[in-house]
This record gives structure tokens, sequence and C-alpha cells, in this order.
């Protein structure tokens, strides 16, 4: 997602990170209480003594102290947490600030996917609203075999795949010909049961994609509602003499 938001929100986070202290390593100095871990895995709080001695409020020690004693003053509330196996630890009202970032963050990435999703539809609507399609009609991909394999979707759909017009009553017009529950771009009824092809919008509602077969769109362009060019008729009569 590359807009204009995107970079001053990029801008705004790194000044703000500029001020910041950031995760400080914490070092041990003694005896380690047995519940230390589990105290600190989801993530603790405390306060910074003299000395840069890091004390914890839920667990009893005075052996925890920042590795670097004067990156954070002493009195300052802390966030306590482990990163692999290192116990860092960070100003509480930065780690806040920090958290409130990403939400807003992934809130606008959120809202964006979801704008982008809705231009898909409307792409897609506008997209069948140029046809007059004289038969019921649906949207499917080709199943096939090969899709089940390395480098698919695992839903027998490989990145190649394209969405073809699936004639769901038969038609014949000119001198193209087509049954029910068939492809539009070839003759005969397929070998694997279609499914209907359905994409989701920004509000998770079903629609129905743009048909991609090159095929397909050659065969469609008789339907097109204002095909002035004449010239493109005999083009696809041609086309359908198959
Ligand atoms: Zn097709």
């Amino acid at each position: 997602m590359n807009n204009p938001d995107t970079s001053s929100r990029e801008r705004e986070r790194t000044e703000d990170r500029d001020s910041e202290v950031g995760r400080i390593e914490v070092v041990t100095t003694g005896m380690i209480p047995p519940g230390l871990p589990k105290v600190i895995g989801p993530g603790t709080e405390g306060v910074i003594r003299e000395g840069g001695v890091v004390d914890l409020y839920d667990i009893d020690t005075q052996n925890l102290r920042l590795s670097d004693n004067d990156t954070i003053e002493p009195g300052t509330e802390v966030r306590v947490s482990m990163w692999g196996r290192q116990v860092y630890c960070q100003p509480k009202n930065e780690y806040e600030r920090q958290q409130e970032r990403n939400q807003r963050r992934q809130e606008l990435e959120r809202k964006a996917v979801a704008r982008y999703k809705h231009w898909k539809r409307r792409r897609a609507e506008e997209f069948f609203e140029q046809y007059d399609i004289p038969f019921e009609w649906d949207v499917a991909i080709k199943g096939r075999r090969s899709g089940l394999g390395r480098g698919s979707w695992g839903d027998g759909r490989a990145a190649d795949t394209v969405n073809h017009l699936f004639v769901c009553e038969s038609f014949s017009e000119g001198r193209i010909e087509r049954s029910a529950e068939s492809y539009l771009c070839t003759p005969g009824i397929p070998e694997f049961r279609f499914t209907e092809e359905r994409h989701l919008d920004g509000d998770e509602e079903e629609y129905r994609p743009k048909v991609t077969c090159k095929t397909c769109l050659e065969r469609m362009e008789r339907w097109k509602k204002d095909r002035g060019d004449t010239g493109k008729v005999a083009e696809s009569e041609v086309a359908a003499d198959e």
C-alpha cells in the first residue's frame, strides 16, 4: 500500500522513535527467583531504582539490572518482557504509545484493504454491466488436478488460474453453441464439477469476479452493449468457428 498516508505515517513514527529509549536489555546480578520466567513471560511491570535496578511489582528480587544503568531514569515505571530468551525493559508510557501506534496502523491497514476489496468489487460489477448476456451464466474456474499440487493455494486453484464465463443454460447463437453446464471457451461438459467462483469484498460479502479467460472474453465481445465497431463482430464470428 503505497500512498501518501503511509509515508506521512512512516515519518511520524520515525520522529516519535527518535525520542524513545526503546527496549533496554536486562541483566542478572545474582540469584534469580525460580518463578521469574513465568512472571515475565506474558509481560509485567516494575520501576527503575537507583543504579539501574529493575524492581518488579510481582516478584521479590533486587538482582535484575539494566545493562546500561543510565538509559532509564530512576523512578520510571517500566514494562518488562521477554524477547526470545533475553529480558528487556522499556518505559511504560513509551510502550503504551507504541501499542497505540500499532493499533492505529493496523486499523488503517485494515481499512485500506477493505477499500481495495470494495474497489475490486466495483470493477467487477462495472465489467459485467458492459454486457448483455442472453442466457443464465456464472463465473467459474476450471478445476485441475495439477492445481492441488505444489505452488497452489490448496483449493484447486493455481496461481495462474483464470475465471471463465460458465454457461448455465444451453444456447446457440451464430456459429457458437453450448450446452448447459459448460464453459463458454470450451465445447462439452467439463470433466470436473465446477464451483461458482466468488470473491469477498471489504465487508466479506461475496461477489462474482471478472472474467479473465482470454477466449471467454473474445467470445463475450458479441454481447457487449455498445459495440460500435462492426469489424469486431466479424472477428468474433471467426473466432467462434472452432
Ligand atoms: Zn474460458
